[in-house]
């Protein structure tokens, strides 16, 4: 159950795609049918081919530009501790962990949290046995969590990589969130808009309190300090603003090497360390810390007034794209850092509640 996506329906879909394709070739449609063909063969290309070192670089220039605004927020939150334990969970059981109730648990999360979400969710929810795989560690299978929405026939694939612990329920709440916010408002994973891991990072930490509510059992299961989303997306902050400070004096001519020599130098770290961290691109690190930030300021609200929350969280999700991200927030009213303090308080909390 759930180990392939179903072919027969692939093949459907490739065939209506084609058709569509030799009526009107537009880029859209090629790429649809492209991606349906890697789904086919089960290796996907979910990532943008390679640049080159000096476009990446401009890329990364135009990034900082484009996000500068964000900086201070970024900054500011860079400074807490990352020496404290982060709230993050796992050490659950087989039984807790059976397909079937992860499947029910992400099912009940979304019919219950909010009936416009339910319905985006049920649509992909029911097509399940069609476009969702579950592979296993100790399996054969692409071992990451991943959707690829394809907007041009609204349709979307989802992986969910098990590890056997509660992160396959934050993973596939993850998940779940995308295909919700890319039928609300589609986007391009790599376009200028920097919200796009803001509903599922909002889920999931949702989530984490429905499940602590849920299963008794897991008041005593043991912490693990080391994956704690938080503490990833410090240490994205981190880098991000040395990656930020480097940027504006390196010249686009620059070669990978002395680019990387210099950027140990920077940051005191060494060669080996500075490859790693420049692995993870600065997109990818911006696409987390930027929604990370908003993410705290709504679930504190969410508590407060969950139905505001939710109108703000949706409004963010279908908004038009504006010059100035801040501005806009602040005429929500939601200020960046103004809740981080209450936030790290009530994880440091709850790492009490659960020793
Ligand atoms: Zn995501």
């Amino acid at each position: 159950m759930y180990n392939n996506w179903n072919k027969s329906k692939l093949n459907d879909q490739i065939k209506i795609v084609a058709k569509k394709m030799y009526a009107n070739p537009s880029p859209d449609i090629i790429a649809t049918l492209n991606t349906l063909e890697d789904l086919k063969k089960n290796q996907p290309k979910i990532f943008p081919q390679e640049e080159r070192f000096d476009e990446q670089l401009a890329a990364d220039k135009s990034l900082v530009h484009d996000y500068s605004n964000f900086i201070p927020s970024i900054e500011e939150f860079a400074k807490q501790d990352e020496t404290f334990s982060f709230k993050h969970l796992n050490g659950l059981t087989e039984r807790i962990l059976h397909k079937r109730t992860l499947l029910s648990f992400t099912h009940d999360f979304y019919n219950s949290i909010d009936r416009e979400f339910a319905k985006y969710f049920n649509r992909i929810f029911k097509e399940r046995h069609n476009n969702l795989r579950i592979t296993d560690r100790n399996q054969q299978g692409y071992s990451r969590n991943y959707i690829t929405y394809l907007n041009t026939i609204n349709y979307a694939y989802i992986n969910i990589y098990r590890t056997h612990t509660i992160d396959d329920f934050i993973n596939i709440i993850h998940e779940y969130a995308h295909t919700i916010a890319d039928q609300m408002c589609y986007r391009p994973r790599y376009g200028k808009y920097p919200f796009i891991e803001l509903l599922p990072l909002l889920m999931q930490e949702i989530a984490y309190d429905d499940l602590i509510r849920c299963f008794d059992d897991l008041t005593g299961d043991v912490i693990n300090s080391d994956i704690g989303i938080t503490k990833t997306v410090l240490k994205y902050a981190k880098e991000t603003l040395l990656q930020q400070q480097y940027l504006s004096t390196v010249s686009l001519q620059t070669e990978r090497k002395q680019f990387v020599n210099k950027f140990a130098e920077y940051s005191n770290n060494t060669k080996a360390k500075t490859e790693k961290i420049m692995n993870v691109t600065l997109q990818e690190k911006l696409s987390y810390v930027i929604p990370f930030l908003v993410m705290v300021e709504l679930y504190d609200l969410y508590y407060e007034d969950t139905e505001k929350s939710l109108y703000l969280t949706k409004k963010i999700i279908t908004m038009d794209e504006v010059d100035d991200y801040i501005k806009y927030l602040d005429s929500l009213g939601l200020h960046l850092n103004e809740h981080m303090d209450d936030y790290i308080m009530y994880q440091k909390n709850a790492l009490k509640l659960t020793h």
